[in-house]
C-alpha cells in the first residue's frame, strides 16, 4: 500500500470535506472491476477496483479506489467524525475481503443501510465501456407496484446475470 504523502493528502482532504460531514453515515452501493479508471477523490488513475459510496444524508456519491477506500476512516479519524468507517454490507464480502486485514477500522458490516440509498448504480455502468467493465456488484432500490424494493445483483461485463437474492421488500 503507497504511504500517505503530503501531495495525496492535499488532493484527498478537500473533497472528501466537501463528501462527507460530522454525523453523516456513508455507505457502499457497488463494487466493480473497470481497467483505466480513476479515483474520484485522489485523482489516481489506471484503478481498477472501484467502490461507489453514497452518504446517505445528502446521497451524493463518490467513486473511489482500495487506497482511498482503505485511506477514508483514517481522515475522518483524524477529524474526529464519527461514525467514520464505511459500511459496507455482507453482499460485498468478495470485493472486499482483504481489507479488514490491510485496514482493519476501513469498514463496518452492516445490512440496514439499504432503505437509505438513492444511487442509481445502472447509470454509472452506463457512462463506461463496456469491454473494460469485468464484473460488479450492486445494491438498489426499485420500484414495481407503487411499492419499492432493494435488490442485490451481480453482474460481468455490463450484463446483469442473476440477482443473487430475492428482492427484499422494505417498506
Ligand atoms: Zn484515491
Amino acid at each position: 500500500m503507497p504511504e500517505i504523502t503530503p501531495s495525496y493528502v492535499h488532493a484527498v482532504e478537500s473533497k472528501l470535506r466537501s463528501f462527507v460531514h460530522n454525523g453523516e453515515k456513508v455507505g457502499l452501493v457497488m463494487s466493480f472491476v473497470y481497467e483505466q479508471g480513476e479515483c474520484e477523490l485522489c485523482g489516481q488513475e489506471k484503478t481498477s477496483w472501484h467502490y461507489v459510496i453514497e452518504n446517505l444524508t445528502t446521497h451524493r456519491h463518490l467513486i473511489i479506489g482500495s487506497n482511498c477506500f482503505k485511506n477514508f476512516q483514517k481522515f475522518l479519524c483524524d477529524w474526529k467524525f464519527e461514525p467514520d468507517r464505511i459500511l459496507v454490507s455482507k453482499f460485498f464480502e468478495p470485493f472486499v475481503k482483504w481489507f479488514p486485514m490491510q485496514a482493519p477500522k476501513a469498514m463496518e458490516i452492516d445490512d440496514s443501510y439499504y432503505t437509505e440509498i438513492q444511487t442509481n448504480p445502472l447509470r454509472i455502468l452506463e457512462s463506461r465501456n463496456a469491454e473494460e467493465l469485468s464484473g460488479f456488484r450492486y445494491i438498489m432500490k426499485k420500484h414495481s407496484h407503487g411499492r419499492e424494493f432493494v435488490v442485490q445483483e451481480i453482474g460481468y461485463g455490463r450484463k446483469t446475470r442473476s440477482p443473487i437474492s430475492p428482492s427484499e421488500d422494505v417498506f
